[in-house]
């Protein structure tokens, strides 16, 4: 594996170009998102979470002359056919109302009647990096959990939802740290994202 040392962050969002860019730091990778180059945004137009985020490396990549790393994530519902899935972002509208998703969610579950100890999901993240050249790596990572009323007003999207195994806090309720951080000790992390990240790191930056 050749060092990187740009890359392009395929994403126009300055929360996940910062988290990142963080990320990448401790590897000597410098960073740049596609939003500073001025790159267009790709349809997302793929049906799973790898494939969409293979779409916005590979038009980064392509665009910029550069490798280009993307990432793709959501919430899967047991009992609801994996939806949200794909469409996490979407199913809060064009107002970001996750206050609704979520109620939307319980009543579909409701309807369905699965009982309240019953509701399980995960959350996934998929990563691509994609060379210039067409060569590119994938990565999945996921958390599972139960699905409860929501509790906690830290994070964002379907946090105060999410109840990941083995632990008392919602995702809405724990620090940023306690979820996203990478251990030090190299044993694994919580978030879906997080472990994506490790995953990736140890197949491409190790
Ligand atoms: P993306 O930007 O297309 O990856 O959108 C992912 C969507 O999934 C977000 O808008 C959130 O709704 C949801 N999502 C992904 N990861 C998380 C998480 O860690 N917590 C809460 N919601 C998440």
């Amino acid at each position: 594996m050749p060092p990187i040392p740009r890359l392009v962050i395929a994403t126009h969002n300055a929360g996940k170009l910062r988290e990142m860019g963080e990320l990448l730091a401790p590897y000597g990778i410098e960073t740049v998102s596609a939003g500073a180059l001025g790159l267009p945004e790709p349809e997302e137009t793929g049906t799973s979470f790898v494939a969409n985020a293979l779409i916005k490396a590979e038009a980064a990549a392509r665009a910029a002359d550069l490798p280009a790393l993307a990432d793709d994530s959501g919430l899967c519902v047991d009992g609801l056919d994996g939806d949200p899935g794909i469409y996490s972002a979407r199913w809060a509208g064009e107002s970001k109302d996750f206050g609704a998703a979520m109620a939307r969610i319980a009543t579909l579950l409701d309807q369905k009647g699965v009982a309240p100890e019953a509701r399980r999901g995960h959350f996934v993240a998929a990563l691509a990096l994609v060379w210039p050249d067409g060569r590119r790596e994938t990565v999945e990572g996921k958390v599972f959990g139960r699905i409860v009323p929501p509790r906690g007003s830290l994070g964002f999207g379907y946090d105060p939802l999410f109840l990941p195994d083995n632990h008392d806090l919602t995702f809405g309720e724990m620090a940023s740290e306690a979820k996203h951080g990478i251990p030090a000790d190299g044993s694994e992390a919580l978030s879906h994202r997080a472990r994506a990240f490790q995953a990736l790191a140890r197949r491409c930056f190790g």
